[in-house]
């Protein structure tokens, strides 16, 4: 149960829904992203018509429904979320789509796991604001063509590699989402902290900042128990000796690194001489998903130059062997 887990966890909800930015303006960072939304959307409003699908990946945490739900607020249209595996049928996929309004907005979160039968549903609904169903069983079926009304799909995945062709090929607009920067980050905790009534200052949110993998929903989940340390351990309000010494307890190190990615670190560096080793071998030898190292682990340890990725495999860099405090074997 990781504390810099990027993935959404119970304790975030109430966090998540509250400190969610509801403007273009209040969403930090991103600005390739925004910059091409705010365009399309205005270019779509102009026309009076719904915004093209829109696709958009990268790891957990970094604001994908937070985006949707700002394009639903944008377009003046409704917002309805969903996720990939709760979608089970065809038919629980036609119930939404027949129940959407003009422009609005359908959320998929995980989109890469629908189910094929699912998956063929969204096609003409895609391309055709359209739903073939099928009526009767055997020689005498027939289709029938029941009209939707014109929609915007925002899909979400850690990967748009991990999508079939037919369906990335549906969607109009591909954005890749980045790891915040730390001073993203730091303007991101004191925003939540203003909300929160938190008390916090510059060095503490960019203390939290530095130990949030690039990710703001871990930002958010460390000032909610750096604030509990605050109100316990000091007098309320977060500086920069209050930051360090509550995420020190909670065993987040200077990076945001926690035993996890350490544990990955030592098995590349001890185990396999530093890399390069396979995806497949590293993770069975710390006995995680390959998937899970990849989508939630690696991106961030790749961001700070702790890792490399090779053709051969995972290699630890120099400065990991320096911050593991292990020589490197080139000394
Ligand atoms: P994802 O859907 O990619 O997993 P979310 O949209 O749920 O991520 O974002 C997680 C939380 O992080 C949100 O509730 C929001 O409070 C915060 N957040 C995400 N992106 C931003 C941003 N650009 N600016 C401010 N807060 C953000």
């Amino acid at each position: 149960d990781r504390i810099v887990s990027s993935e959404l966890r119970f304790e975030d909800m109430d966090v998540d829904g509250s400190l969610r930015p509801k403007s273009f303006k209040e969403y930090i960072g991103q600005e390739k992203v925004k910059e091409k939304l705010s365009i399309f959307i205005q270019a779509a409003k102009n026309r009076g018509e719904s915004l093209d699908h829109v696709l958009l990946y990268g790891p957990p945490g970094l604001g994908k429904t937070t985006l949707a739900s700002i394009i639903a607020n944008e377009m003046g249209a409704g917002l309805r979320i969903t996720s990939g595996p709760a979608i089970e049928r065809a038919g629980d996929l036609a119930a939404i789509l027949t129940n959407l309004g003009e422009n609005d907005v359908l959320f998929i979160d995980e989109i890469h796991r629908l189910n094929r039968s699912v998956e063929e549903v969204l096609y003409p609904a895609m391309e055709d604001y359209a739903l073939d169903i099928i009526i009767g069983k055997g020689p005498s079926a027939r289709s029938i063509r029941i009209d939707l009304p014109k929609f915007t799909l925002i899909g979400a995945t850690t990967k748009a590699g991990m999508l079939t062709s037919p369906l990335r090929d549906r969607f109009g607009v591909i954005l890749r989402l980045e790891l915040y920067n730390v001073k993203e980050l730091a303007y991101i905790v004191k925003r939540s902290a203003g909300i929160l009534n938190v008390k916090i200052d510059e060095e503490g949110a960019l203390e939290i900042a530095r130990r949030s993998r690039g990710t703001p929903r871990i930002a958010n989940r460390l000032l909610k128990r750096v604030r509990d340390y605050a109100e316990v351990k000091a007098n309320g309000v977060i500086d920069h000796e209050v930051a360090s010494r509550a995420l020190d307890l909670l065993e987040v190190d200077k990076l945001g690194l926690d035993n996890i990615d350490r544990k990955m670190l030592l098995a590349i560096i001890n185990k396999f001489g530093g890399g390069p080793v396979g995806l497949d071998t590293l993770a069975y030898s710390i006995g995680e998903e390959n998937e899970t190292i990849e989508d939630v682990y690696e991106p961030y340890l790749l961001q700070i130059g702790f890792i490399n990725r090779t053709p051969r495999g995972r290699i630890a860099t120099r400065t990991a062997y320096e911050h593991m405090g292990i020589p490197h074997p080139a000394e």
